[in-house]
């Protein structure tokens, strides 16, 4: 699933081929994908001008003009969710395969003025709102701060109210949003801190590390456009962050501090990986 670094990849890289361009038409070939009123998803986005695309949490929004006054479409790509550029289809069979949506620009070549979702395993939604209905879904959502805006006390407050496992806890996009299995992984790799550690017992120095870690490896991570480990891709390719993994995907492999080969666990439903060696419970004080 896309994380902080690839949903701003994939942001940027719409805002820059389709921002400022106008929505045709709307057409969508796979109801569910829609998770807002799917009548007035079209009545809404049709004749619309996409003013920015920007990354909310693991969210792309996109900002609009419509005929009624402002718009926002999110989308959340899930396992498999993509967007990209094609050709209007005519007919039925003219839809690229797993396309579920497509939106017909205005001011492209023929060729490539539409923009598609596609979405092989359709987990993915696209939602559509106006300024009520987009500050009521927020409220609904309670989506936490990002990494990159939130203040080490708050950061700290966030973490230790929790009971969970610091894994855990670190993915909850209402404590910090952005978040995923890689970067969580790879930020605990380099704060040196167990996944399993009980968030609740953290120290000031084990948060404040925790937010410099996630602050400096997202940032590397976007400079790479990402991490390409399954679906993942922008309207102008892929990312290459996944060299940089430490421990991510590597679990049988030398760690590349202390040579201790990297495990792999479940914490919290999700695939683990981390170093028995370098990573402890908590740190110890001045470190
Ligand atoms: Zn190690």
């Amino acid at each position: 699933m896309p994380e902080l670094p690839e949903v701003q990849t994939i942001a940027s890289d719409l805002d820059d081929v389709v921002g400022g361009k106008t929505i045709a038409a709307v057409a969508v070939s796979f109801d569910k994908i829609v998770a807002s009123d799917l009548n007035r998803f079209h009545k809404l986005l049709t004749g619309a001008t996409i003013d920015s695309v920007t990354r909310l949490g693991k969210w792309v929004c996109f900002s609009l003009s419509g005929t009624e006054g402002p718009v926002t479409m999110l989308a959340h790509l899930k396992m498999t969710g993509q967007f990209h550029l094609g050709a209007w289809p005519e007919g039925e069979s003219d839809w690229p395969p797993h396309t579920r949506a497509a939106f017909r620009l205005k001011g492209l070549p023929a060729e490539n003025d539409t923009l598609f979702y596609k979405d092989i395993r359709k987990f993915g939604r696209l939602r559509a709102f106006d300024l009520m209905e987009l500050e009521e879904f927020l409220e609904h959502l309670g989506l936490g701060p990002d990494p990159f805006d939130m203040e080490p006390d708050d950061f700290y407050k966030r973490l230790t109210s929790k009971k969970g496992r610091l894994k855990s806890v670190l993915l909850n996009q209402q404590v910090v949003a952005g978040l995923g299995n890689i970067y969580v992984d790879e930020c605990l790799f380099a704060s040196g801190l167990l996944p399993t550690t009980s968030a609740c017992k953290l120290s000031r120095p084990d948060t404040d590390r925790i937010l410099t870690e996630a602050r400096r490896i997202l940032a590397a991570s976007i400079k790479a456009r990402g991490s390409t480990t399954s679906n993942y891709e922008g309207l102008k390719g892929g990312g290459s962050f996944q060299k940089s993994h430490n421990v991510y995907g590597r679990a049988g492999e030398p760690c590349p501090v202390c040579g201790s080969p990297i495990e792999k666990s479940v914490v919290g439903g999700r695939g683990t990986h981390h170093c028995p060696h370098c990573q402890r419970g908590r740190l110890k004080s001045g470190e």
